[in-house]
Parts: C-alpha cells; sequence; structure tokens
C-alpha cells in the first residue's frame, strides 16, 4: 500500500498517520516530523526549514523534494508507505509522480481528513499548551490554514481527477476516526 494522508492543518493528520500505518504494517513518514527533527538537531537542512516553519509558510519544493527522495530510497518503504504532510503543492504531486514512476510505482489511496475551520483552530490552540509546537500560535495558525486553501486544496483536486481520493470526518476520538478510515480504505 502506498499512501498518502491529507487534510488541513490540525485534522489529526500526525496522530492518524502513525495509527493507520501501524495497521497496514507499513511506515509512517511525516515531513513535518523529519523537519522538526532536523530543526532540533540544527542540521543544516534543520535551520533552513526553520525560517519557514516558524513563519507558517512551506519550506520550498526542491529542499522538501529532495528529503522525501532520500527517504523513499530507504528499505523499509519498499512494501509501501503512508507520506504524512507531502505533496502539498501541485509541483510536490509532479515530483512524487516522477520518483515512483521511475520505480514502476503508484499511488494507491490518498486519505483526506475533513475539518471545518473552527475545530481546527481550537485543536491547534489546545496542543500548543500540551506539545509546545512554535508554529502553533493564533497568528501562525491562521497563515498555515490560509497556505493550505492556496497552496495544498488544488493537489486535492489532482488527486480526485485519478479517482484515489477517499474522504473521512476527521472530527471525533482517535479510535473512531481511525476506524472510519480503515473502513474507508477496505
Ligand atoms: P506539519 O507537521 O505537517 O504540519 O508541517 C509543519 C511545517 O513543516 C509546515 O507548516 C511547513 O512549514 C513544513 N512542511 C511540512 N511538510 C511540508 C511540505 N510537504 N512542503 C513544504 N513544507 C512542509
Amino acid at each position: 500500500m502506498r499512501m498518502l494522508i491529507m487534510g488541513p492543518p490540525g485534522a489529526g493528520k500526525g496522530t492518524q498517520a502513525k495509527v493507520i500505518a501501524a495497521r497496514l504494517g507499513v511506515p509512517a513518514i511525516s515531513t513535518g516530523d523529519i523537519f522538526r527533527a532536523n530543526a532540533a538537531a540544527a542540521t543544516p537542512l534543520g535551520r533552513e526549514a526553520q525560517t519557514y516553519m516558524e513563519r507558517g509558510e512551506y519550506v520550498p519544493d526542491e529542499v522538501t523534494n529532495a528529503m522525501v527522495r532520500d527517504r523513499l530510497s530507504e528499505p523499509d518503504v519498499t512494501a509501501g508507505f503512508l507520506l504524512d504532510g507531502y505533496p502539498r503543492t501541485p509541483a510536490q504531486v509532479d515530483y512524487l509522480d516522477g520518483v515512483l514512476d521511475q520505480a514502476g510505482h503508484h499511488l494507491d489511496r490518498v486519505l483526506v481528513l475533513a475539518a471545518d475551520t473552527e475545530e481546527i483552530v481550537k485543536r491547534l490552540l489546545l496542543r500548543a499548551e500540551t506539545d509546545g509546537r512554535t508554529d502553533d500560535t493564533d497568528e501562525v495558525i491562521r497563515r498555515r490554514l490560509e497556505v493550505y486553501a492556496e497552496q495544498t486544496a488544488p493537489v486535492l483536486d489532482r488527486y480526485a481527477e485519478r479517482d484515489i481520493l477517499i474522504r473521512v470526518d476527521g472530527i471525533g476520538e482517535v479510535d473512531t476516526v481511525t476506524e472510519r478510515a480503515l473502513a474507508a480504505l477496505r
């Protein structure tokens, strides 16, 4: 199974990605987590990514694409993967298609977690208190939602055209949403 999990910031992608990937027996790959780990370790990649992340902007496609290409060349993804938070721009969609195509692969499913804006802002502000993510401030949350609408919403259309998009209501208990998602994927 080669799949993506998409949805606006705060829809619960990260949480669901880990659980669903474990249930499917594939690794969950979160570009946000990789950027955060690099930022925490102050690597050159992390230092560059940090300047975008703290403003709620996307890290440039070239940087993100190269990082994903490297990650997808590791041996644990041969049987499949669940990408969380990538692709987020049409250029990233094209790039990922190219990487998969070269390996003779394609995407099987794109799972979209739907959640309305009010619920999302509430969740993200709550997460700010528990996780201490520096990009979970009121102002940056708003910018992240804008960037999502501008740059990532068109990505959903691309996958809908291919008939691989599955939308699931992301509101509810974690377990409920997981079961909903797995049922929709079956
Ligand atoms: P996330 O944890 O998925 O919400 O990502 C946190 C931040 O990492 C985003 O707001 C972006 O700054 C950066 N990021 C993560 N994934 C991508 C991507 N596919 N393209 C560009 N920037 C990304």
